[in-house]
């Protein structure tokens, strides 16, 4: 996406908060006029008085001073709080709009950005872009309005002078920017580079310390971090001129637009065309009106800035979500069970099938087990089913339909999932079992917990239902966790269960305790557990073993143990790690 595009999409995006942007880019003219007004009136009076008038002359610029020193104040004030309200209304917009963008490409095509620092992005993108009214748009439009005031002031004395004034403020605001852009447009870079390379240096140096001393390079490497030391000074030097260049020029622009305006103004005056009071008006207001300027040079820098914030941002929002919904309506499921029909699968067209060929038929009500080493390809059938990743090659059958002709939501509906890691929501143990069901009562929750035979140990929290739990709240055992998963599941109540690896995470005595909960409340519906490790698998219908892929064993427990194939051997050497555990 080139620069014009991604301008006119951020100013899309900015666009419901036009009203309040204009309102709060003209109370930011409003306290310049103010300045410009007291200012001028102020040097009216000085010039005036010097002539002796009657102090009636007076009472009037007097009253304006008055008024302008007030008024200048409040609409800055004002102008402040309309600013940063825009800002803050932008930036909770803009992180709902790239919320809602980000969720369809959870996780299939997220997985494809996934660098540590994605989130952390984001998030810097996301708020940097708050600058984008206050320091990219509303600069150059209050430079403008300032300029159309200055030539109401300035042209009815003279059109000449009111074009020199154009002529310098053009060059201040844009020529001084460009100017410096210009002269630095290497070093920002190449700065952010040393000082990166520095700190890895030091950081190497310090904690590579006992390395470098046994190996005898400490001088190399002390010598190291003095070129690029002396490096970062020569750069940063260099800056500083420019910096300081880009202040003396921005200030010296201001008096270069007064004595422009007096090399008009005096001859002038010196032909009676105009009034000498009002030479000292000319000057102070000029001077006033460059407070309109003193923004601009930073709108490139945050322009540019905001730019590469929103095409990162649009670079993820405009993914092309993995899973698609179709045109029509989910069907009705004529029951719910699951079948799945020489189904094969790759993540990625150019790697190898994580699923291979697999067929299966999980009637309403019945128990089937996927196992097999890791990396086999259990997940994977567990991503497909919650449809996270579309399949192409066979088929998947929900309740008698293709899997693909239910809308994501509407499949998800179906399903319950315990899975390894159950996440709990930084918020109380109510909230956390809500989130199945936001609409449950009270005594819903309760019986859920205590058929997941949680709540005793919930009552004896010292808020009960009302703990806080989760990210930084009490610390739950593994075990607790995954029976607020079991509550959470019983709350949904959603007719097939999804075990994925839900056990993995537990020790063996506990293991077991909460494969027995989960078939004796979950004993009536459809139930596919994914594992790694054979506990509670004699009471299942059907167990599926993967392999790369493959189903390379089938058949229940018993059958599986005669069969001395990779089942056996993978239930053998359980066992003995279990042996030596107990
Ligand atoms: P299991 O759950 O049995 O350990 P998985 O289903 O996670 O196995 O993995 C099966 C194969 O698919 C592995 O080769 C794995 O590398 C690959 N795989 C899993 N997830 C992804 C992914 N998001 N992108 C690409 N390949 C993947």
């Amino acid at each position: 996406m080139d620069q014009r595009s991604t301008f006119w999409r951020l100013v899309g995006l900015v666009k419901p908060f036009a009203k309040r942007m204009v309102l709060a880019a003209s109370l930011g003219m409003a306290t310049i006029a103010s300045g410009i007004g007291l200012l001028a009136t102020s040097a009216y009076i000085i010039s005036r008085s010097a002539l002796h008038p009657s102090i009636a002359v007076l009472h009037v610029p007097i009253a304006m001073v008055r008024f302008f020193g007030i008024s200048r104040g409040l609409f800055r004030y004002a102008e402040r709080l309309t600013a940063h309200d825009v800002a803050f209304r932008l930036l909770a917009r803009l992180r709902v709009w790239f919320y809602q963008a980000l969720e369809p490409l959870a996780p299939a095509r997220l997985l494809q950005f996934q660098s540590g620092d994605l989130l952390a992005r984001i998030v810097a993108d996301v708020e940097s872009l708050e600058h984008f009214y206050v320091r990219v748009l509303a600069p150059p439009f209050i430079a403008l309005m300032t300029l159309a005031l200055m030539w109401a002031l300035l042209a009815p004395f003279s059109v000449t002078m009111a074009l020199v004034f154009t002529l310098v403020m053009v060059l201040a605001g844009v020529g001084v920017p460009v100017l410096t852009r210009y002269l630095s447009r290497t070093l920002g870079t190449r700065l952010v580079q040393v000082r990166a390379e520095l700190n890895t240096a030091l950081v190497d140096g310090v904690q590579g310390e006992a390395d470098l001393l046994a190996y005898g390079r400490e001088e190399a490497h002390r010598e190291r971090v003095r070129a690029l030391s002396e490096e970062m000074d020569r750069l940063q030097a260099r800056m500083a001129r420019i910096t300081g260049l880009q202040v003396g020029l921005s200030a010296f622009m201001v008096y270069l637009a007064v004595a422009a305006a007096l090399a008009v103004a005096v001859p002038l005056v010196h032909g009676g065309h105009m009034n000498g009071v009002y030479l000292a008006v000319v000057v102070m207001a000029i001077m006033a009106s460059f407070e309109a300027v003193m923004p601009l040079p930073g709108v490139f820098q945050h322009l540019e800035g905001s730019l590469a914030a929103a095409r990162r941002l649009f670079e993820i929002v405009d993914a092309e979500p993995a899973v698609k919904d179709p045109p029509t309506p989910s069907p009705e499921p004529r029951d719910y069970s699951i079948r799945a029909d020489r189904l094969t699968f790759r993540y990625r067209p150019s790697d190898p099938p994580a699923l291979v060929d697999v067929s299966f038929t999980l009637p309403e009500g019945g128990k089937l087990a996927v196992v097999g080493p890791s990396g086999a390809g259990k997940s994977t059938l567990v991503n497909l089913l919650l449809r996270f990743w579309d399949y192409e090659e066979g088929h998947i059958y929900l309740g008698g339909h293709e899997l693909r002709s239910y809308h994501q939501d509407d499949a998800r509906r179906l399903m319950s999932v315990i899975s390894q890691n159950t996440y709990l929501f930084n918020g109380t143990v109510r909230d956390n079992l809500l989130l199945a069901k936001p609409d449950a009562t009270d005594e819903e929750i309760v019986a859920a917990a205590r058929r997941a035979r949680i709540h005793d140990m919930i009552m004896s929290l010292p808020d009960g239902y009302d703990t806080w739990i989760g990210e930084q709240g009490l610390r739950l055992s593994g075990g607790q966790r995954q029976r607020l998963a079991i509550a959470r599941a019983l709350l949904k109540d959603a007719p097939i269960l999804i075990l994925d690896e839900a056990t993995a995470s537990l020790d063996a005595l506990v293991e077991q305790e909460i494969m027995e909960a989960i078939f004796e409340v979950m004993a009536d519906r459809t139930m596919l557990i994914i594992t790694h490790r054979l506990v509670g698998l004699d009471r299942v219908d059907e167990i599926l073993v993967l392999s790369h892929g493959r189903v390379v064993e089938r058949g229940t427990h018993r059958e599986l143990l005669t069969q001395n194939g990779l089942y056996r051997r993978m239930w053998e050497h359980q066992r003995q790690v279990l042996a030596i555990a107990l």
